[in-house]
């Protein structure tokens, strides 16, 4: 018996392209109605896809894509805890490669 495994995808908001979800970031918004990273992708609420780089962010937020997929205007200070988040990322990336490397 053959089984075909699914693999979850979803489009990024910035550049619209399909990708497995757990290669991008998920940006919620929460029932209370609060805006954030989705670092876990798990929280409850309406989100939203990026890939996970600086240009896509910005595509969302210039071409007002990430405020019409959720619903809700989106402010600089949730780009800022999004770049934030990808440039913690990085680091604990770039920590992990060191750690296997010696
Ligand atoms: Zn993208």
């Amino acid at each position: 018996m053959k089984r075909a495994k699914h693999v979850p995808q979803r489009s990024c908001v910035g550049c619209r392209s399909v990708r497995a979800k757990a290669e991008l970031l998920r940006i919620v918004r929460t029932p209370l109605g609060e805006v954030r990273v989705d670092g876990s992708g798990k929280l409850g609420g309406r989100g939203a896809y990026l890939c996970r780089n600086e240009r896509c962010v910005e595509q969302a937020m210039k071409q007002k894509r990430l405020a019409r997929a959720l619903g809700v205007p989106i402010g600089e200070e949730l780009i800022e805890d999004v770049k934030g988040w990808l440039a913690e990322a990085e680091k604990r990336k770039a920590q992990s490669d060191r750690a296997t490397d010696s």
